[in-house]
């Protein structure tokens, strides 16, 4: 940030013939550049293509409510109560000194975007990325939730055991405020065995149906009490089991509304929040690997033009692995074996004990460098499409990757990461290079809630059109991929492709942001340092 910035309600004004400003949105023309590429005999012949577009986004942001399922877990708990420490400034003891609250950790909050360089010194401007578009901001989101677990708030922060005790002991008041979580739906057989003992705050009955209508009457209620705007409902309960997918249950999005009706069993508490969220029209972030979003819940959010992403936080592990895979495949490096470790004590980490909650994670952890190794077949040969199928050819070549995660209870919070990478370098060499990650989980996760929540909310504000024709401004797709930095496994438009790679989900973020403004996304080309 300029240190002689001074704070406006709208820090940054572009003058541009490409932006204009009035009292209820920010317009922006933007060019779309790509190129066709078709691959004739061997030889790539590429054509450069633009396209025109413009952006609408409304500059008054709306007041939000974010409700947490699984409000009272490690993730919940913590969300709440280091939102209330920041929006009461509270600082802590700690042994090493005072502790301010603070927002390290979110992208939004704590990191820059490059402007542009001052004229007079060739100096680069930075800054904070929340000031580019309106943005919610985190100490003004309105709380709520639901969980299988009646414990009060203050409690349950107690029975997390994440935050400092100073912290805790002054917060406690605050959070005893925010009361109980509502009751929620609890189907026992897609989390763990050992979550039953929790399960003493559920809404009773088995029909789906009744358990659909009371989520829709919870978040309608919320959002009158509150007088919201918007409402983002986000998955932080614990991991479930997958729902397998059958035809005639799950496949469209008329078939899932039907399947909630005759209560059917692959129906998972997950998927009716998701379709509560959908049918109020509000919406919805998966914080967990479960796929949540059948087939036809993605086709009734599109049906619906209802906001839907997801999934599973990429916090520490799988953050790191999406930058390092990228590294060594762009250096010319070739992974032969990635092996992951992981052990952890807090509840998450015993829910993942069970086998088919664990497979959810394996899944969700798993394809993290398939795009990395599909963008460079000098390093991988491709799929050989001729070849016999079930071979070593067919398949094509890929790192062999395994996942491992252990229930420590010793541990707690504080989650440990092994990771080796074992590569083959130059004329038949060898690098081994592994790397121990120790964090506290729930603070990993939290700043990644709020970023996902504060984009969402945004992202429900801004509108496009093609500039070609003038059509009318629409809403972006339902499938907000654009979230895709926060998440592990990250949703995306059916038939799209899934970007991974960290820098490429960043690099996509910031020059989304920076069209809705009317300027081009970041250049590192710095042209006028290489001429004379
Ligand atoms: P947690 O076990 O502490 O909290 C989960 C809460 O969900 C519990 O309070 C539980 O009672 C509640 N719950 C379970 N089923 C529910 C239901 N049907 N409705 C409402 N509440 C329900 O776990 P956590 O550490 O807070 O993690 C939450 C989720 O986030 C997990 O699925 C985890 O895999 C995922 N996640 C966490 C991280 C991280 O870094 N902390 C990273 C990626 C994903």
């Amino acid at each position: 940030v300029h240190p002689t910035a001074v704070r406006r309600p709208y820090p940054i004004v572009v003058q541009s013939e490409n932006t204009s400003y009035s009292d209820e949105y920010i317009t922006s023309k933007f060019t779309n550049r790509g190129a066709d590429v078709a691959i004739n005999d061997g030889q790539f012949i590429v054509t450069p293509t633009t396209k025109p577009y413009e952006f609408q986004t409304v500059r008054k942001v709306s007041k939000t409510g974010l409700m947490l399922i699984g409000m009272g877990g490690n993730n919940g708990t913590t969300l709440c109560a280091t939102i209330l420490a920041n929006r009461h400034n509270i600082s802590w003891h700690t042994k090493s000194g005072i502790q301010q609250p603070n927002y390290i950790g979110s992208l939004l909050r704590a990191s820059t975007v490059r402007l542009g360089s001052e004229p007079s010194t060739g100096k680069d401007v930075h800054v904070p990325v929340s000031d580019v578009l309106p943005m919610v901001h985190p100490n003004d989101l309105v709380l709520g939730g639901w969980d299988i677990s009646g414990a009060s708030m203050d409690q349950a922060m107690r029975r997390a055991e994440v935050l400092d005790w100073d912290l805790q002991r002054q917060v406690d008041p605050h959070m005893a405020a925010l009361g109980s979580p509502l009751p929620s739906i609890y189907y026992p057989d897609f989390i763990a065995a050992n979550q039953e003992a929790r399960a003493d705050n559920v809404i009773p009955g088995k029909d789906k149906q009744e358990h659909l209508e009371r989520i829709r009457a919870d978040i309608r209620k919320f959002k009158a009490d509150n007088q919201l705007d918007r409402v983002v409902i986000f998955w932080t309960a614990n991991t479930e089991r997958y729902s397998e997918i059958i035809p005639g249950v799950n496949d469209t999005a008329d078939n899932v509304l039907n399947a909630i009706k005759t209560s059917h069993s692959e129906v998972s508490p997950s998927t009716v929040f998701a379709v509560a969220a959908i049918l109020e029209g509000e919406p919805f972030v998966n914080g967990a690997p479960q796929n949540t979003f059948v087939p036809g819940v993605i086709q009734l959010a599109e049906r619906e033009k209802s906001f839907i992403g997801g999934d599973d936080l990429k916090s520490g592990q799988t953050k790191l692995k999406s930058v390092f895979a990228e590294f060594l495949v762009n250096a010319g490096i070739k992974p032969l074996s990635i092996a992951s470790y992981n052990h952890l004590g807090n509840n998450d980490g015993h829910n993942l004990s069970a086998e088919p909650q664990f497979k959810s994670k394996e899944i969700s952890k798993s394809s993290v460098v398939d795009d990395m190794v599909a963008a460079n077949p000098l390093l991988f040969k491709r799929p050989d499409v001729n070849a016999k199928k079930g071979t070593k050819e067919a398949k094509g070549e890929h790192p062999d990757h395994i996942v491992v995660i252990k229930y420590v209870p010793a541990v707690g919070d504080s989650k440990r990461a092994i990771d080796e990478y074992y590569s083959e370098i130059f004329c038949g060499g060898r690098s081994t290079i592994n790397i121990f990650n120790e964090c506290e989980d729930s603070l990993l996760a939290t700043p990644l809630i709020l970023d996902l929540t504060i984009l969402t909310e945004l992202l429900t504000r801004v509108k496009y059109r093609d500039a070609s024709n003038s059509t009318e401004f629409a809403p972006l797709y339902p499938v907000l991929s654009l979230l895709s930095y926060m998440l592990k496994a990250p949703l995306v438009k059916p038939g799209t492709d899934v970007v991974n790679s960290l820098n490429r989900q960043r690099n996509a973020l910031e020059s989304f942001l920076k069209a809705c403004i009317g300027l081009e996304g970041s250049s590192d080309l710095l042209l006028e340092t290489r001429i004379w």
